[in-house]
């Protein structure tokens, strides 16, 4: 298929373009490069450098290219950044969403995959969290992302849009050649592994008074590889709707911690630190939807094999995209 990436330049964007060209498929990355890396684009894909913000940067793109399908990477992602900076976060991924609709509507193009997350469900009523979850988000990042959901949503019953919406967990690990460099980095794990790497002295734990065995908070990690794959599997045209993608084990940021030892080797000191704002004590996926509708099959839900991974680019690209 002939698919436009939206954000092909970040880090799931990077990857799901390099697997995306591996299975063969005509690949066009549109990013503006503000937060993502020309390096990090696969050499076998298109670029279009430009801005969603800009309508008719993507107008123009949309019309040049004509793709079969939208995956849409393309936005701010930090949670705390956009409780500082809400006006910036709206502006960038509603305004974004609603060029990108504007573009495909004008050119006829249906299919769209996009790149949600289950910060849109907020604190969730139940754990492990599946699609039937209530959406209250508690965040301008969660609450842009379900805006531009319901936005694709009124494009279905008026355009005859076929969004998906993949809600991630938490995207960890890495490839060969693409991985996690965030500028500046907020992540955990790759905060973590810059300690073993000299950069940092110790990893700073946000909080040990939750409602968890070990008081910290506790995540999906899902590795990249499994989350791209996922996009991959939801352009056939007949998926539609909302799938949870994480691997439906949760682990704390003390078990994170002690794997990233164990992987490294090294100590990691770790010290204390009030709770960040915004976090909630547990995201813990239920992804049978996507088992069974997607048919979708996680192959590296280890977190030994994640961190691993994440360890050897880390350890290749010791700047990230930089050098
Ligand atoms: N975290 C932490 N120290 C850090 C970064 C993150 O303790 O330096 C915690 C954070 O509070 C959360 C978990 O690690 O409970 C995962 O955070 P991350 O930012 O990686 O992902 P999020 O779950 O916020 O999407």
């Amino acid at each position: 298929m002939k698919v436009l990436v939206t954000g092909g330049a970040g880090y799931i964007g990077s990857v799901t373009t390099e697997m995306l060209c591996d299975a063969g498929h005509e690949v066009t990355v549109f990013d503006n490069l503000e937060r993502g890396y020309r390096a990090a684009i696969d050499s076998r894909a298109k670029f279009i450098q430009g801005d969603l913000r800009i309508n008719t940067d993507i107008l123009t793109a949309m019309a040049d290219v004509k793709p079969d399908a939208v995956i849409h990477f393309a936005a701010y992602i930090e949670v705390g950044e956009s409780m500082n900076i809400p006006i910036p976060f709206f502006e960038n991924n509603v305004s974004g969403a609603l060029h990108l609709l504007e573009a495909m509507v004008a050119n006829d193009v249906k299919k769209l995959i996009f790149s949600s997350t289950c910060a849109t469900y907020g604190t969730p009523e139940r754990i492990p969290m599946d699609e039937t979850l209530s959406q209250h988000p508690e965040s301008v990042y969660g609450e842009s992302k379900l805006m531009c959901e319901n936005l694709f949503k009124w494009a279905k019953k008026i355009h005859g849009l076929n969004p998906v919406f993949l809600r991630y967990f938490n995207a960890a690990g890495a490839t060969e050649k693409y991985g996690e460099a965030h500028k500046p980095e907020t992540h955990l794990i790759p905060l973590i592994l810059q300690v073993p790497m000299g950069q940092r002295e110790k990893i700073f734990i946000f909080g040990d008074d939750y409602d968890t065995p070990d008081g910290t908070c506790i995540r999906d990690y899902i590795h990249i590889r499994d989350l791209a794959q996922a996009h991959i599997l939801a352009l056939e045209p007949e998926i539609e709707g909302a799938f949870n993608l994480g691997n439906g084990d949760g682990y704390s940021v003390k078990e994170v911690v002690e794997v990233a030892r164990e992987v490294t080797g090294h100590p990691i000191p770790a010290m204390l630190e009030p709770r960040r704002a915004g976090d909630c004590a547990r995201l813990v996926s239920d992804s049978a939807k996507a088992k069974d509708v997607l048919g979708w099959k996680p192959e590296y839900a280890d977190l030994h094999s994640i961190v691993e991974s994440a360890w050897s680019w880390h350890q290749a690209h010791p700047n990230g995209y930089e050098d």
